[in-house]
C-alpha cells in the first residue's frame, strides 16, 4: 500500500497518530504552536495522514485561532483541500522530471518559491501552511534558504517537515522546530493490527519485528500472508543445516527476494542464537553456539561491502556463507550417524 493513500480520517482510528494529533491541538489551542514543526517517523507510520488531518483542520473553516476542531469536510476551505487546490496550502516535494521519474532532492528553487509564497498574505483570510515531505532530501542550498524563513517567519504561517530520520535532518533546522515523535509502541500497534486485519496476537507482534515497528507495512505484511513466507524461508534454513538442500537450491529459490535475502537470513541465525542462548532443547542443541552468530556478522559485514559489488559478486557470497551452515550440518548429521 502507498501510504501517500492513508486517508487524513485514518488518524482518529490510528491510537498513536490520534495522540499525536491532540499535542498539536492542544499546542495550538493554547497559542503555542510553533511556526515550525517537525514529524520525525519511520517511514510506514502514517505521518503523511496526520500533517493531512492537522492542515486541513487548521484551515477549515468550523476552527479558529485558538481553537482547532477536526475539520469538517463540508467547508469551502476543506473542499479545496481534499481536491489539492487550496490557495493557502503548499505541499513540496521531490520533483518528477520530463520521464516522469521522481528526483531524488528537493532543490534550493523550490524553497525560494515557498518562501515567496509564504509572504504572500493568505487569500482565505486565514492561516499559510506548507508541508515538506521528506525533509532530509533536501539539498545544503534548499537547507539554508529554509532556514530564514524559520527564523523569521511571517504571521500565521505554519511549516510542517516530514522526516523519516530525524538524524538527517541538520540541528539548525531542528532546534527551531517543535519536534513531534510517533509513539510507536507493541501496545499500541498490536490492537490496531488485530483490529485491521484479525489477525491473532502472535502474528501482530511478529509482523512489527519483522517491519521494524513500522505499522502500515506491517498491516501488508500481515495482507499479503508474509508471515508464512518467512516461516518457509525458515524451515528451508532448517533443511539446508540438514543437509538435504544444497545452498545453491536455496538461493534460487528465493531469487525474487535476492535483494534484501541477506537481511532474512540474517534474522534467521539471530533466532538461532536465541534459541541456544535460551538453552532450550531444540535441533540447535548439538551446534557450536557460537557459529549462528559468526555467520550473522558474516551476512553484515558483506551488506555493508556490497553497494559496490556486482549482483553474481553478491550472490556467490551468500552461497558461500550458507555453505558454512550446511557443513556445519554436515558434520552434525555425520557424527550422528557414526
Ligand atoms: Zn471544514
Amino acid at each position: 500500500m502507498n501510504t501517500d493513500s492513508i486517508d487524513a480520517t485514518d488518524v482518529a482510528s490510528a491510537s498513536w497518530l490520534q495522540e499525536s494529533f491532540e499535542q498539536l491541538k492542544q499546542a495550538f489551542d493554547q497559542w503555542k504552536i510553533a511556526h515550525g514543526i517537525l514529524m520525525a517517523a519511520p517511514k510506514a507510520s502514517g505521518k503523511r495522514a496526520l500533517a493531512k488531518a492537522f492542515t486541513q483542520s487548521v484551515l477549515c473553516e468550523t476552527s479558529a485561532s485558538g481553537s482547532l476542531n477536526k475539520a469538517c469536510g463540508l467547508c469551502k476551505s476543506c473542499q479545496l483541500v481534499a481536491a489539492q487546490t487550496h490557495p493557502d496550502l503548499t505541499n513540496v516535494d521531490c520533483l518528477v522530471d520530463a520521464k516522469g521519474k521522481q528526483k531524488q532532492s528537493i532543490g534550493i528553487d523550490q524553497i525560494r518559491q515557498l518562501n515567496a509564497k509564504l509572504v504572500e498574505t493568505a487569500q482565505l483570510g486565514k492561516w499559510r501552511l506548507a508541508v515538506i515531505f521528506s525533509v532530509e532530501k533536501m539539498t545544503r542550498g534548499a537547507f539554508n534558504a529554509l532556514l530564514k524563513t524559520l527564523e523569521e517567519p511571517g504571521r500565521d504561517t505554519l511549516l510542517i517537515l516530514l522526516a523519516d530520520n530525524i538524524y538527517q535532518v541538520p540541528a539548525t533546522i531542528r532546534s527551531r522546530c517543535q519536534v513531534i515523535s510517533l509513539k510507536l509502541s507493541q501496545d499500541k500497534l498490536v490492537p490496531w493490527l488485530i483490529t485491521q486485519t484479525n489477525c491473532d496476537n502472535n502474528t501482530a507482534v511478529e509482523a512489527l519485528n519483522y517491519c521494524s515497528f513500522a505499522p502500515y507495512e506491517a498491516l501488508n505484511f500481515i495482507n499479503q500472508n508474509r508471515l508464512a513466507f518467512f516461516n518457509g524461508l525458515r524451515n528451508d534454513l532448517d533443511t539446508l543445516l540438514a543437509t538435504r538442500i544444497t545452498p545453491q537450491e536455496f538461493v534460487a529459490k528465493y531469487a525474487d527476494d535476492e535483494s534484501v535475502l541477506w537481511r532474512y537470513i540474517a534474522d534467521y541465525f539471530q533466532r538461532v542464537q536465541l534459541q541456544l542462548l535460551s538453552g532450550t532443547n531444540s535441533q540447535y542443541q548439538s551446534l557450536n553456539p557460537r557459529s549462528p552468530s559468526e555467520l550473522y556478522q558474516q551476512l553484515i559485514e558483506m551488506n555493508r561491502g556490497q553497494s559496490a559489488g556486482s549482483n553474481l559478486q553478491a550472490r556467490l557470497q551468500l552461497e558461500g556463507i550458507l555453505s558454512q551452515w550446511f557443513e556445519i550440518g554436515r558434520k552434525i548429521v555425520h557424527y550422528s550417524s557414526s
